[in-house]
């Protein structure tokens, strides 16, 4: 018997004339999120996506990878057999006998592809279900609200047994949306934005602002660690390292004190953009909710948005901080962001921060960086050349 992985799409039925671009995308997508485990035959046929493990790859291995791709609605493993009632019946059993035993009710759902098959698909769940309750004599059939439901699939290639499916990630096949550059901080918001944006189908890169000696290696390395998990699901992420000290300080010595982070977010995004642009990116992401720190009010952000001439995504801006840390858990980086390390933002926290930042008066205190003995253009330029690049790959 050879085990084999269904999957049900999500989405991805809607998109119509996209369906089939979409469709290469996501097996793509299964490849390379599998691939680390060892080898696989994605193959599609009558509109279904199988998955066959090849050369001794574990199918559990596969089944969880396969579970962080997003564009799946459910996943499910099955048993492959010869067209053959005789076959079929007592492999059901074997198959889904701890099911089976744990069930109170149960029904049978048969599908026909193959019409050449002898039994039509009333007569396969009549048998099968004679069978299972002759060896199962505790069950009983409930064809609406079934404890167990037993798939038997005939197909041209052979006959399935579904195991209970599996919720799959839900949202879009990474990579049908084109590409996004995250600003991704140690905190908990911006990995969860990450996630969130990979979920509606787009690619990542990602840019982090670091403050050395303010900063510490290991800031760096928590923002790695983060974009690995997040990397899970999304797939490979560049991440852009930017040396912004000599930025933050010009700041720190020539604007007011209570514009300092405002101004500070305005430069990011304007670095941000051009690395964004460089890597072939069409908007920003960013971990922002509304009301959550003063440079998150409607003023701060219509200061920042002024600074951007890209779309800046914020998936996360309607959300509590309980909801967001809900995802964080989920994909596993609430861990890794509750460490202490220094983020850039906070080593030159203004104590009272303005909250009602005014876009003008703030673009004119911005004014005094771009005097000759400053120039904090070519302050960009070379933070902008000495951006060091990583690919970062799924933890495994
Ligand atoms: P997070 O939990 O994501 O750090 P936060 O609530 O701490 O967010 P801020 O520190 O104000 O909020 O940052 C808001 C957003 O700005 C972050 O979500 C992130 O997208 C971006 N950001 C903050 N610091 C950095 C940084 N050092 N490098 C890149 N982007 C950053
Ligand atoms: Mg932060």
């Amino acid at each position: 018997m050879n085990e084999i992985i269904l999957i049900k799409n999500g989405e991805l039925a809607l998109k119509g004339l996209n369906r089939k671009s979409f469709e290469e995308v996501l097996a793509k997508n299964i490849q390379k999120a599998v691939a680390p485990y060892g080898p696989v035959k994605v193959w599609r046929a009558q509109s279904t996506m199988y998955v066959t493990p090849l050369d001794g790859t574990d199918i559990e291995d596969a089944v969880e990878a396969i579970a962080k791709v997003f564009g799946i609605a459910a996943l499910s493993r099955a048993a492959e057999v010869e067209k053959n009632m005789e076959v079929i019946l007592p492999t059901v059993c074997r198959y889904l006998h701890e099911e089976l035993e744990s069930a109170k009710t149960f029904k049978v759902n048969a599908k026909r592809a193959d019409k050449k098959f002898p039994l039509k698909s009333p007569d396969i769940c009549a048998v099968a279900g004679e069978y299972i309750l002759a060896r199962y004599p505790h069950l009983s059939v409930d064809v609406h609200e079934p404890d167990v439901t037993v798939t038997i699939e005939i197909r041209d290639t052979a006959a399935y047994i579904h195991k209970q499916p599996i919720r799959g990630a839900g949202g879009l096949p990474v990579g049908t949306g084109g590409r996004a550059c995250v600003m991704i901080s140690g905190g908990i918001d911006s990995p969860v934005a990450s996630w969130m944006m990979a979920k509606r189908g787009l690619e990542l890169s990602a840019v982090n602002f670091a403050s050395p000696p303010y900063t510490s290696k290991r800031a760096e390395d928590k923002v790695k660690d983060l974009l690995r998990k997040v990397a899970q699901w999304s797939g490979e992420i560049r991440l852009h390292i930017v040396p912004f000290t000599e930025i933050q300080e010009a700041i720190r010595d020539y604007c007011p004190e209570d514009m300092l982070t405002v101004i500070m977010r305005r430069y990011m995004i304007h670095i941000a953009q051009i690395i964004a642009r460089r890597d072939g990116a069409l908007a920003l992401v960013s971990g922002e909710s509304v009301g959550q720190v003063a440079s998150q009010t409607l003023r701060a952000l219509e200061c920042t948005d002024a600074a951007a001439d890209m779309p800046i995504l914020r998936p996360v801006i309607g959300m509590d901080k309980e909801e967001i840390v809900s995802i964080a858990r989920k994909i596993d980086t609430f861990d890794i962001s509750i460490l202490p390390f220094e983020d850039c933002c906070t080593v030159f926290t203004p104590k009272h921060p303005k909250t009602k930042p005014i876009l003008a008066k703030i673009i004119e205190a911005e004014k005094v960086l771009e005097r000759d003995e400053i120039n904090v253009a070519a302050m960009i330029e070379k933070a902008v050349n000495e951006t060091a690049v990583e690919v970062i790959r799924p933890e495994l």
